[in-house]
């Protein structure tokens, strides 16, 4: 089932549209960015370099889970930013969070 992408402010449509799994960090081998700064606009970085960075202080931002080619998120993340309560859930490591499309086949806009 589809989230209703409306809910969200602008830069979380873009960061759920982020195809989380292609991109590794530059400076880390084998890590993945899995942060994204909603206040920079789609600045990605993975956890280790989000740490200690200083430049995104006091951003908005959230974090993913990528699992087997699906992308997660938090759900305690969402709702910082917006009502989350009729958003789907699923548990991962017993942490509430939202099955993101990773290939965009179901998230068809119905605007149209
Ligand atoms: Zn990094
Ligand atoms: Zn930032």
């Amino acid at each position: 089932m589809a989230m209703d992408l409306l809910m969200f402010p602008t830069w979380m449509k873009d960061c759920i549209e982020t195809r989380f799994y292609d991109k590794r960090c530059e400076k880390r081998v084998g890590k993945y960015k899995t942060i994204y700064c909603g206040t920079c606009r789609g600045t990605l970085a993975c956890e280790v370099c989000w740490k200690g960075s200083t430049e995104h202080h006091g951003h908005d931002y959230l974090q993913v889970y990528t699992s087997s080619w699906r992308t997660s998120i938090s759900i305690g993340d969402i709702s910082r930013f917006c009502d989350a309560s009729n958003i789907q859930l699923y548990k991962i490591n017993s942490k509430k969070v939202v099955n993101l499309n990773p290939n965009g086949k179901e998230t068809s806009p119905s605007l149209s």
